[in-house]
């Protein structure tokens, strides 16, 4: 009885998306009974047991489902098919049951142009981005980028085997050259970068308050336009409180948590969700 959501995850018990997503069901329920019976949870699963749980929670008739650490790249081969415009993630974190099986959808980058519109006012489309990091959230961010077509992108990595690997991956998404796309060390950052930059860290330097800064604001030639980071907790990290010295608009992550989880409940029930109580189940101000 009932339509049931969850996200997995391995560890799991910290996950917002439980209170976000079941404050905009009661909210949706009020306005249509037949969301009333709607519930999403959430179920701790190792990274063996992922093909097994997603079989079970076909049969316990789940219609959706999202992913997150360590599972998004995971499920990108379980799946029957993959929404187009995430394949060149290579990660989902959006599963729908549809008549063919489950399908792969990536609401991460949704999120962050979102969020970034939201909090800084900016849109990627057009403009020059300077990409921190070439990890999981790193690719979904650069796609996303080349998808909006924004002006050039900038991508800083401490290892530069893994930013090369980003860059040959990113090459073909790159309009055949007419996005320019450059890496660089984030210790020595180049002066071609143009001015008015967006800035975001996809870098999980941050999540410890002993981290060092992904990179050093002040050594940036030109004033970039705002600084996004994607972590949300801490709420302040290093480079935000750089950024808030040098006087840059700044905003955390957690309106890209808010905004993805946005996307994945308009995929599974059809409609636009609210967004208010989501954001206030996550804590966003
Ligand atoms: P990965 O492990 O795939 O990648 C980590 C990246 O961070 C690599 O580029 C790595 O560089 C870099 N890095 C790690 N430690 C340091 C350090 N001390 N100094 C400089 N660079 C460092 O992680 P993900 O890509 O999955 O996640 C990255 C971050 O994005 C996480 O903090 C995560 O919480 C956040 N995120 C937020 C979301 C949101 O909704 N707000 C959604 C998804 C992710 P190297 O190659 O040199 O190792």
């Amino acid at each position: 009885p009932g339509t049931s959501l969850a996200v997995l995850g391995h560890p799991i018990k910290h996950s917002l998306s439980p209170a976000m997503h079941n404050a905009a069901l009661a909210e949706m329920a009020r306005a249509d009974s037949r969301f009333s019976d709607w519930r999403y949870h959430r179920f701790d699963i190792p990274p063996d047991d992922l093909p097994a749980a997603l079989e079970l929670l076909h049969r316990k008739k789940f219609l959706g489902v999202n992913l997150t650490v360590p599972h998004k790249i995971l499920a990108f081969d379980l799946v029957a098919e993959v929404d187009p415009a995430a394949r060149p993630i290579g990660a989902i974190n959006t599963l729908h049951w549809t008549p063919a099986g489950w399908r792969g959808h990536n609401t991460d980058g949704y999120g962050l142009a979102t969020a970034i519109r939201e909090t800084l006012a900016r849109e990627l489309a057009g403009a020059p981005v300077i990409l921190l990091g070439a990890g999981g959230a790193a690719r979904g961010a650069a796609v996303e980028c080349l998808q909006r077509r924004c002006a050039s992108l900038w991508i800083a990595n401490r290892t530069r085997a893994n930013l090369d690997a980003l860059l040959a991956a990113l090459r073909p998404l790159a309009g055949a050259g007419t996005i320019p796309l450059h890496g660089f060390n984030p210790a020595t950052p180049p002066d071609g970068i143009p001015a008015a930059a967006l800035v975001i860290n996809a870098t999980s330097a941050g999540l410890r308050d002993s981290d060092p800064a992904p990179l050093d604001l002040a050594r940036l030639a030109c004033r970039p336009a705002g600084v996004f980071d994607m972590i949300y907790n801490p709420p302040q990290t290093r480079l935000l409180a750089q950024a808030a010295a040098l006087g840059l608009p700044a905003a955390n992550g957690l309106a890209m948590l808010v905004h993805q989880g946005v996307r994945a409940l308009e995929i599974w029930t059809g409609k636009p969700p609210p967004v208010e109580p989501m954001r206030r189940a996550a804590g966003q101000m």
